[in-house]
């Protein structure tokens, strides 16, 4: 819990007069306007567009009007998501300039709901990474420590909401995206059932993998923001065909019955800290109710390895239309080969030309059998072995994060360091199950701790249901 006005009862506040949404807006630019400045979650500040929006929310409940369940609710987005004629960066020097000429769907839903964009965040390049130091325009600061990284690659949305910016904010996770900048900056971060959110206009990664949700400092916010960004959206074909389900009713029910699996063969290299909330978390369940079932899921120590072809196989493909034509940046050449070379080799940084070169050399002819499609395979066992684990259990717990929130450049050499903060957060996307970190108490240096529920596809409301026990146990 924190100081911050929730988004719930900021709607509420809007809702019934007792609020202007305009004035809600006000702080929370004079926030951003007083320390993002050191923080740097924002890649731009869409100040006027959401003092208008406030004041069209604002009208409607002055005509008597409902302008939504997240009226005058401030959001941040990651630069990632698509907004109208509004600068939609990647954090990559390669979309320079280009406007997106449409609003994702999210963005479009979030509008008829009355939230109020605010911004849009930092993130790793093309949201390759896992501490924001990817970004072309410089690093976002943890405001719990700014000497520290937020996480990543959604580590801009993860800092806006720990720092006051707006009391909700949307990520996507690819591989851990949500939930380790959840975690290292202490908020709740929830990666939805694969589908469950549209991604029509959510710049590709790895489109298998690639999921949006919600950052917010409640559970109980989580569930109204999931509430207004799932269901089907005929737009994206992937879209799971069903509505979004009434997430903040289970919120009280609490966890007596429920069987919370603890994986026995879980990956090692959490930190002491880490493994002893983590267990804490298990005990807080049992003695709310639960049952703890040691359950084993092989193929979870494979995920990393799986997911770093399958990941930039498929961002390979998708990076290819950044080509010096389509979209933004363009550095001229003798000829149409070596103009798109050029652009290409100043657009990208470091870590997207890693994945490009990686994915490529996965999915070439004499490679693809040995790497591409044994990476696949691996999907199918990882599938197979939570199927087997979910007969014996309601939801799986592990830690989000391995460490706490670690200092700027400690891992920035060491790809493969890097690479292992998504240990644990992987398999979900592999999957596509549902996952959400939840803050529950603090470990070295007095950073917050994460711990991750995983549910079965669609099983949103019971991973929400032990989060909401686990808010309200924590430390
Ligand atoms: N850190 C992981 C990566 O670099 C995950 C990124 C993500 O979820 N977008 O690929």
């Amino acid at each position: 819990m924190s100081e911050y006005p929730t988004a719930l009862q900021i709607a509420e506040g809007v809702r019934s007069g007792d609020l202007k949404a305009v004035d809600v807006v006000e702080q929370h630019l004079t926030t951003i306007a007083d320390t993002d400045g050191e923080i740097h979650a924002f890649n731009h500040v869409m100040a006027d567009e959401a003092r208008e929006r406030a004041a069209a929310v604002d009208a409607t409940v002055a005509a008597g009007g409902d302008p939504g369940p997240m009226a005058g609710v401030p959001v941040a987005l990651k630069d990632n998501m698509c907004t109208r004629g509004v600068p939609t960066t990647c954090s990559s020097k390669i979309l320079a300039g280009w406007l997106p000429p449409y609003d994702a769907t999210v963005v479009q839903r979030l509008t008829a709901a009355g939230a109020v964009f605010v911004g849009k965040t930092n993130l790793d390049e093309f949201a390759m990474g896992s501490s924001t130091e990817n970004s072309a325009f410089g690093p976002t600061r943890n405001p719990l420590d700014t000497e520290r990284v937020p996480g990543g690659s959604s580590g801009g949305s993860a800092a806006a909401v720990a720092a006051g910016f707006a009391p909700v904010s949307l990520g996507s996770d690819t591989g851990g995206s949500i939930r380790q900048p959840a975690a290292l900056c202490g908020v709740v971060g929830v990666k939805p059932t694969y589908g469950r959110v549209s991604r029509l206009g959510l710049i590709a990664f790895g489109s298998s993998l690639d999921q949006i949700g919600p950052f917010t400092h409640t559970v109980a916010d989580a569930a109204l923001t999931l509430e207004t960004i799932c269901g089907h959206d005929p737009g994206d074909s992937t879209s799971i065909p069903e509505p979004a389900p009434e997430f903040s009713a289970v919120l009280d029910r609490g966890v007596d019955g429920l069987r919370i699996g603890r994986i026995t063969d879980l990956p090692e290299g959490a930190d002491p800290d880490v493994v002893a909330r983590t267990d804490e978390a298990f005990a807080a369940l049992e003695s709310a109710g639960a049952t703890i079932v040691d359950v084993e899921v092989p193929a979870f120590t494979y995920g990393l390895t799986a997911y770093y072809l399958i990941a930039p196989a498929e961002a390979s493909s998708n990076l290819a239309r950044f080509d010096g034509v389509r979209y933004g940046l363009r550095v001229d050449g003798a000829d149409v080969e070596e103009m798109m070379r050029n652009t290409r080799t100043a657009g990208f940084g470091d870590e997207v030309k890693r994945r490009i070169l990686l994915g490529t050399y996965a999915l070439s002819a004499g490679y693809y059998d040995a790497y591409y499609g044994k990476a696949l395979k691996i999907r199918r066992l990882m599938a197979e072995d939570f199927a087997a684990a979910y007969q014996q259990c309601d939801v799986l717990l592990t830690p989000s994060s391995p460490s706490v929130a670690f200092p700027f450049g400690s891992k920035t050499d060491d790809p493969f360091a890097m690479y292992l903060c998504d240990t644990y957060t992987i398999p979900a996307n592999l999957t596509g199950d549902p996952a959400m970190s939840v803050p529950f108490g603090d470990g070295a240096d007095d950073l917050p701790v994460g711990v991750q529920i995983i549910a079965p596809s669609l099983g949103e409301s019971v991973m929400l249901q032990v989060a909401a026990e686990l808010e309200r146990s924590a430390p």
